[in-house]
């Protein structure tokens, strides 16, 4: 091999906010804290605070590769937290603090956290589980002295007190760029929940995949606000993309309801947004109540969950938004695909173009490939769905510790298995119809429950629903939807029956459709399809 001469320069994620300080120093990160106050500053001074803060972990006695826990909305604190951790060379392990007391339990023992911080108001979470973390040696409230909560924990700090005095600069070690940078745990629907460990190169080429594409609109004189949060899947990336494109970032802290986020949008003028369809949900009813418009708005991107094609409509005819989907995993930090934006765009009507956008695009780096049961590779027509399969440098090689797991989720020839059912055109445009273990097989054919959910809450009178497959002595399986209707709004099964008729094949017109109050929700607001097929477990269907 002839080597090339170039610079064996590590990829590491401190020199993305040490570039953001030399770079855009007066460009800003502005967080509706914990506290009340909107907070703001710019990436110099953030860097300065990420150097006290990593003093402040020394003296903690945090030493490179240990595990630091974080429990905390998207503030500036948490951003800190994501470059002074890592920077160090220990691991920022952000958890969810909405998952359940056992899973929190489990998370913070098999990761062996060394300290947590967490937000003033989720420290009572932490006061629940006292004892339950024998490895954790400190509690750190993220606050200053005057809102520092009374605890009967022993060994608690205070964030503020802790960088105090510390000094602004800090000699970062040149680290190998493939060590453990940070690490989050799936929630688990079924069994343990399994921890995705990420290292600087995968974080730092993940922030690259992200600005590459061009479908989403960083850069100077851009903001971005991330709904999507930093306890999650670290926010989709938005605080390590954001810094590196001298993107303004904006920060809700604990507040997520449409009214805030709406004005938070206006005041700091938010031109790119990030979350969950839930979250648009509540913030499309904020602005029809209100008949609000955005100012600045032109990119909102939805993820996590499939949205539903009245959602893209909505946005897009009422509010002039670009709707943008995403498709990702925490196993694959997350982000591998967004937007459908391309020449199989032109010329299309509004209709088509908005139904393309249920569909989205591979990132470079990422690989998609379809398999069927027995492990056969599919084709991309667009059509045959088949088991997701990826790989790439920001996708895992095998969960944290966890033998069993790594095993079933890889394949002998380096792919990971993602559990999602999906079909890919040849123009390499995903879309994920279902999850393996959601699948509704009738006859031994596919029902994909997403289309059914989606092609039933185009009728105005739907605000939610679920597809679940019931036994059914003839097919094995058969559909029946879940639906919560919107307030005030009562539609019959009929009515919703015939709004089907002409949109789905007839073998996938649900057997029976039932309607509830509301629907379970996972820690990551997903419907939680193994709760409810719990919940009409004796149901049986009015065709057997
Ligand atoms: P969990 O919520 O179980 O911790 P993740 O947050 O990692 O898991 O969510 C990953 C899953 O979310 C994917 O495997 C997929 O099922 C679903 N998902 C993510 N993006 C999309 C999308 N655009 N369309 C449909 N489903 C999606």
């Amino acid at each position: 091999m002839l080597e090339g001469q170039m610079m064996d320069r590590s990829l590491l994620i401190i020199d993305i906010l040490k570039h953001a300080a030399e770079t855009y120093p007066a460009i800003e990160i502005v967080s509706r804290t914990v506290e009340g106050p909107v907070h703001r500053y710019g990436y110099r001074d953030a860097f300065k605070r990420t150097a006290q803060l990593a003093h402040a972990l020394k003296g903690l006695g945090i030493e490179e590769g240990d595990r630091v826990a974080t429990i905390a909305w998207n503030t500036y604190r948490h951003f800190e937290l994501y470059y002074g951790v890592s920077g160090i060379g220990a691991v920022c392990h952000t958890i969810n603090p909405r998952l359940f007391e056992d899973q929190l339990e489990y998370i913070v023992n098999h990761a062996d956290d060394r300290v947590i911080f967490v937000d003033a108001n989720l420290l009572p979470l932490v006061e629940k589980m006292d004892g339950r973390f024998p490895g954790v040696k400190a509690v750190i409230v993220m606050t200053d002295r005057a809102h520092m909560p009374e605890t009967k924990l022993a060994n608690v700090h205070c964030y503020e007190e802790l960088l105090e005095g510390q000094p602004e600069t800090y000699d970062w070690p040149e680290l190998d760029e493939r060590a453990a940078s940070a690490m989050c745990y799936t929630s688990g629907t079924t069994g343990n929940p399994k921890g995705s460990l990420y290292s600087h190169r995968s974080t730092v080429l993940h922030a690259f995949g992200l600005l590459a594409p061009a479908v989403l609109p960083y850069g100077i004189g851009k903001a971005v606000l991330p709904v999507v949060p930093m306890f999650h899947v670290q926010a989709w990336g938005q605080p390590y993309a954001a810094p590196i494109a001298g993107t303004k970032l904006v920060m809700p802290g604990p507040k997520l309801d449409g009214e805030s986020l709406f004005e938070l949008m206006e005041d700091e003028g938010v031109t790119l947004t990030l979350g969950v369809p839930t979250i648009w949900m509540g913030l499309l009813t904020h602005l029809r109540e209100t008949g609000k418009r955005f100012t600045h708005l032109t990119h909102l991107v939805s993820g996590g969950a499939a949205i539903p094609l009245s959602m893209i409509k909505a946005y897009e005819e009422e509010f002039g938004l670009n709707v943008v989907q995403g498709w990702g995993m925490t196993e694959t930090s997350p982000v591998c695909c967004a937007g459908a934006e391309g020449p199989e765009m032109d010329g299309l009507e509004d209709d088509a173009r908005h139904e393309l956008k249920l569909r989205e695009r591979k990132f470079f780096g990422v690989d998609l490939r379809l398999v069927d049961e027995d492990g056969g590779i599919l084709p991309h027509d667009g059509d045959t769905p088949g088991e997701l399969q990826c790989r790439g440098p920001w996708v895992i090689n095998g969960y944290y510790n966890d033998a069993e797991a790594t095993a079933a989720a890889m394949t002998d020839d380096g792919w990971f298995r993602t559990g999602d059912v999906a079909t890919l055109t040849d123009a390499g445009l995903l879309q994920i119809t279902d999850r393996t273990k959601d699948l509704i097989k009738s006859g031994g054919e596919w029902i994909s429950s997403i289309d059914l959910e989606n092609e039933v809450m185009s009728h105005p009178g739907v605000a939610e629903a679920a597809a679940i497959a019931m036994p059914h002595p003839k097919w094995q399986e058969r559909p029946m939807l879940v639906i919560v209707a919107h307030e005030g709004k009562q539609p019959s099964a009929n009515e919703l029956r015939a709004h089907l008729a002409d949109k789905i094949v007839s073998w996938w017109m649900p057997d029976d459709i039932a309607f509830v109050d509301e629907l379970p929700h996972t820690a990551t607001g997903k419907v939680s399809k193994l709760q409810l097929r719990e919940r009409f477990k004796d149901h049986v269907l009015s065709t057997v």
